[in-house]
This record gives structure tokens, C-alpha cells and sequence, in this order.
């Protein structure tokens, strides 16, 4: 039996509305007890307000256990590659409760230099947070982006994406930033480690080609390319990223 990474956004709900087919889809996996998680690169919920999110409208069965965030995944490599524990971060509570649950210090507001300086979508970030994070960094911290994702598309139209941020950071200090979300691999080895499963044993599910689909295709695992979101199936060879399976809806998957 395969377990499923989904991705959220385009995939499961656009704002506050159900994807059709997303529920049945999920409902039928609780039901023959699929393992499955909810990979995304939104690094801004706590897994506590993911689930809120996704049962206020109308999703039943969901769970903390389900959702794996590219905050997540971002402090989980760090630990395990790297061995400075001081961190400054930009970022909502997803950002900073994923930090604080595997034993990081956060150094925001005090005179303490960081080693290691996290970048995920902080809505209400400022100029002054940004300069503090330049100061750490040309201090030599590590700078690691949640995701690089340059837009982020909303109800109201297209919006500053967190990799544009990173983009900002990189270019003010001369300096690469370790890039965690997809279509990046640290996600996908943290996503393993964290459904306990091998490669060959899972399938990713999205619908973007640039980051869900190009995740699978570039380390070699298999995807389903659902019609409902951002990318349409022309875009397939217009991109040359190439799905193992493509779908109008999750409920057509028989897999
Ligand atoms: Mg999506």
C-alpha cells in the first residue's frame, strides 16, 4: 500500500472552499487507513491551526499527525545538518512553535547573534526585522528559506512569495540559502523520515508542476497531477515536467 504527501493549497481548498473531490477523496483514505500527509510549503500555520483551517470548511477526520510544513521540515534539517541552536527567524507561529518544539533559542529582540537565520512568510514583517535579520547573517549565520516559492496567489490576486523574500536576503548578504520546500529534497527526506516510509513507497499529489510535480519527477517519485489548481495539462509540455498520472479530480484516482 502507498501512502500520499498532498499538497494543500490548489490541491485540497482554494482560500475557504473545498476542492471538488478533495473531501471524498480523504474521506475514502481515513476509511481504508491510507497513510497520507498534507506536504506543504505554507510555512505560516501550526499544524493545530492547519487542522482548524481545513475542519472549518467542512473537511472531518483530519489531524495534527497529518500535516508536514516546510517550517517543519526546515528546522529538522538544520538539525540534523548543522550545529548552532540560536535562532533568528521571520515567520508566523508555525515558524517560530516548529523552532521552539525542537529545542532551538530564538534570539528576536535580543543582543544574542544567532547561527542561523530562518526566512518563511511573515505578513507583517517590516523593514527594521529585516535589517536585524542582514545584521546576523553578515555575522555569519546560516540563512535557510522555508520555501521559494517567488508569488503567493490569494483571493486577491498575486501576492509577494516567501522565495522572493529569500531572493532579497541572498542578494543583501551574497549569500545562497539553503532551500528546504519543494521542489527541493530536504522536504521530501524530512517527509520520509517523518511518515517513516521509503521512496518508493509514496506518491506525491499536487497541482503545480514547478514545485509538487517537479519534486517527484527530479528524485524519483511517483505523482498525480490533479486539474484542480494552478497549472493546466498543457502547461505539462510547455514545461517539459512530466506527471506519472494526471487526474480532473482526486475522486477519478483509483490507485
Ligand atoms: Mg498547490
Amino acid at each position: 500500500m502507498k501512502g500520499y504527501m498532498i499538497d494543500l493549497d490548489g490541491t485540497m481548498f482554494h482560500g475557504k472552499k473545498i476542492v471538488e473531490g478533495a473531501k471524498e477523496w480523504i474521506d475514502s483514505l481515513v476509511e481504508q487507513d491510507i497513510p497520507f500527509i498534507f506536504l506543504t510549503n505554507n510555512s505560516s500555520r501550526t499544524p493545530a491551526q492547519a487542522v482548524q483551517h481545513m475542519l472549518d470548511m467542512g473537511f472531518e477526520h483530519i489531524e495534527e499527525k497529518h500535516f508536514y510544513t516546510s517550517a517543519m521540515a526546515s528546522v529538522s534539517y538544520v538539525s540534523s545538518h548543522y550545529s548552532g541552536r540560536k535562532a533568528f527567524y521571520i515567520g508566523e507561529l508555525g515558524m517560530k512553535q516548529a523552532l521552539l518544539d525542537n529545542g532551538f533559542t530564538i534570539v528576536n529582540g535580543t543582543d544574542d547573534l544567532a547561527d542561523v537565520v530562518f526566512v518563511g512568510l511573515n505578513r507583517n514583517a517590516n523593514y527594521e526585522m529585516y535589517s536585524e535579520a542582514v545584521k546576523h547573517l553578515v555575522n555569519g549565520a546560516v540563512l535557510v528559506g522555508t520555501n521559494n516559492d517567488r508569488i503567493l496567489l490569494s483571493e486577491k490576486g498575486v501576492n509577494v512569495g516567501n522565495g522572493s523574500i529569500v531572493a532579497m536576503f541572498e542578494h543583501v548578504c551574497d549569500k545562497e540559502s539553503v532551500k528546504i520546500g519543494k521542489p527541493y529534497q530536504p522536504i521530501l527526506d524530512e517527509a520520509l523520515k517523518f511518515m517513516n516510509m521509503k521512496k518508493e513507497d509514496v506518491i506525491v499529489v499536487g497541482d503545480n508542476l514547478e514545485t509538487d510535480i517537479a519534486l517527484g519527477v527530479k528524485f524519483g517519485v511517483e505523482t498525480i497531477f490533479v486539474l484542480t489548481g494552478i497549472h493546466k495539462k498543457e502547461d505539462i509540455e510547455r514545461l517539459g515536467i512530466h506527471p506519472t498520472y494526471v487526474v480532473e479530480r482526486m475522486t477519478d484516482w483509483k490507485g
